[in-house]
């Protein structure tokens, strides 16, 4: 097999990890301008025209009744929680390994994270979920982590006999699905993260909260507007957390190619999976022919973790780590008393795994060049 090199990219790398330039290229950028020079002149800045299509076409998109537009994903989960009335005194059980974000949302509403070890899908086991439910437990929040799906057959069976509402952290794992059921949808609720490295994204903060309970969406609606009913009319108190009209142009711009990015993204992970996967010093994560993984991050379990990230990145592929500190450990979260070792699962992927690039605008050569750097590396 003839050895591959590949061109420098502007950023000093072979295979960059972010797609924004080659998204957001000179011609899409002249598209995307001419919509909003059309737009602005409305005026119609706030909850405007262009956030109700928005909110519709992204209803329709994943399947569910109602779907609001928020500053955040951040704001999508922190309203959902808000909006069951969670508060001071009260605990919500997540997964161990996840984003701060899943974290701060549940703290914002002066409600405790009650941590639950992860399987090697990267999400909640499921079958931990009981032990950690206690009379203060008010909801639960799976996190879909990487674009894979937690284990919602049976979460929701556990839910439903424990009388537990479910709001899905989804915001990494758009049009995932479960038996054709996507992510966000098996839930009271399900929250969506639009930042531009997410797989649908905007030009700067964006989140939508999906759900088919009506009453719930009229709360959501409420809580992200001051908590007005109308213009005039205080119900409840809420905030200002409003998907920007801008955002949402940016956004009606882009879902229709959410389709081709995920399934993309699919035809990536699967041609890495297949080359990489024959490397006995890399173990692929658990895969499953009923479910359907978007990856939003590819990540694989690799034997000298360390020193593959280091090689990856002196060949010019940004390979990452999500996450190398969980959050249990983070300084931040000090004041919930985990301690090292809390959640071995989570803490042996800490050390094990590695994030490569499978995102839809990488060429075969990028894809083939990866996957040589990495064997290379176990050759050597
Ligand atoms: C990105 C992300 C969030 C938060 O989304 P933002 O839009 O950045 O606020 C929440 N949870 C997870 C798992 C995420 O990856």
């Amino acid at each position: 097999m003839t050895r591959i090199d590949l061109p420098l990219q502007p950023n000093g790398t072979k295979v960059q990890w972010s797609y924004l330039p080659r998204q957001f290229n000179e011609q899409s950028i002249e598209q995307i301008l001419d919509r909003l020079r059309a737009f602005v002149p409305s005026g119609d800045f706030t909850l405007g025209k262009p956030v109700r299509e928005f909110e519709e076409r992204f209803a329709r998109l994943i399947g569910a009744r109602h779907a609001t537009g928020v500053n955040s994903g951040t704001d999508a989960l922190k309203l959902s929680l808000k909006a069951l009335g969670v508060g001071p005194g009260d605990e919500v059980i997540t997964a161990a390994n996840t984003f701060i974000a899943t974290i701060g949302a549940i703290a914002e509403n002066f409600a405790r994270p009650v941590l639950v070890d992860c399987t090697d899908n990267f999400c909640m086991d499921v079958s931990k979920v009981e032990a950690a439910i206690t009379p203060r437990t008010k909801a639960i929040m799976p996190v879909h982590l990487a674009g894979q799906m937690t284990d919602m057959p049976a979460l929701m069976e556990i839910a439903a006999r424990h009388k537990l509402p479910v709001i899905e952290d989804s915001c990494q794992c758009i049009l995932g699905a479960i038996e054709a059921r996507n992510a966000g949808t098996y839930g009271l609720a399900g929250g969506f993260s639009l930042h531009p490295l997410k797989n649908l994204n905007v030009w700067g903060d964006g989140g939508v909260i999906v759900t088919n309970d009506d009453d719930f969406a009229v709360k959501l609606r409420r809580l992200r507007n001051h908590g007005l009913a109308d213009r005039d009319s205080v119900v409840m108190l809420g905030c200002n957390s409003r998907l920007d009209s801008l955002q949402a142009v940016i956004g009606n711009w882009l879902i229709d190619q959410v389709d081709f990015i995920t399934t993309t993204r699919i035809k990536n992970a699967a041609y890495l999976d297949d080359a990489l996967g024959k490397l006995p010093q890399i173990r692929l994560p658990q895969r499953y022919n009923n479910r359907r993984l978007v990856f939003h991050l590819y990540i694989v379990f690799a034997e000298r973790r360390d020193e593959l990230l280091a090689h990856c990145r002196k060949a010019g592929v940004e390979a990452k780590v999500h996450y190398p500190v969980p959050v249990y450990r983070q300084e931040g979260l000090r004041q919930f008393g985990y301690r090292q070792g809390d959640f071995p699962v989570t803490d042996r992927h800490a050390d094990t795994m590695i994030s490569l690039p499978a995102h839809e605008h990488l060429t075969a050569e990028q894809l083939a060049y990866m996957v040589q750097t990495v064997a290379e590396f176990y050759e050597s």
